[in-house]
């Protein structure tokens, strides 16, 4: 070891960045295919006819189609400031950010496929926590059908114990 280091790009110079880039877009309902309405069938076999929650926003109705932020990564062009070194890692101050020295690129290309590789990634995160959002969407709307079956039941059985405490008082005058 000869104890320099070198860094890949002198400061203030003008480099490609594979930085983020956010673009929000809007896509059919998975659950009702934007119809807005969930057919579920119960497991004693009953249908029923919910609103759909997976597209629904707060106190709003169901929309139909759900929103989906799709991280982009695009070239963007910055001047380097200040160079730190951490460990292994070289990083530059440019644009308000730190910056990895892997992820800038002397040539647009080849930013280009690195951008293209962060997004391939970032993609599969995404699908991936947009499928437990809506796992969890799907078990609350199964709860809540589980929860007013259950307090229809419990207020039969109360209706049924206070006519049958009714006769009995009934019996009780006539006797
Ligand atoms: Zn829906």
């Amino acid at each position: 070891m000869s104890g320099q280091l070198e860094i890949p790009f002198p400061i203030g110079a003008k480099v490609w960045w594979s930085g983020p880039k956010y673009e929000e877009t809007y896509e059919t309902c998975p659950d009702c295919a934007g119809t807005r309405t969930i057919r579920m069938a119960l497991g004693c076999g009953d249908v029923v006819e919910l609103a759909c929650a997976t597209c629904t926003c707060g106190f709003d109705p169901p929309r139909g189609v759900v929103k989906k932020t799709i991280c982009g990564y695009g070239p963007r062009e910055v001047d380097l400031g200040n160079v730190e070194i951490y460990r292994d890692e070289v990083r530059y101050t440019a644009a308000g950010y730190t910056i990895d020295a892997r992820e800038l690129f002397t040539d647009r290309a080849m930013c280009e496929v690195r951008c293209e590789e962060l997004r391939a990634a970032k993609q599969k995160d995404e699908d991936r926590m947009f499928l437990a959002r809506h796992k969890s969407k799907r078990h609350d709307m199964a709860s809540s059908v589980r929860y007013w079956r259950d307090q229809v039941r419990r207020l039969e059985e109360e209706l049924a114990r206070a006519r049958a405490h009714v006769k009995t008082i009934e019996v009780k005058r006539c006797g």
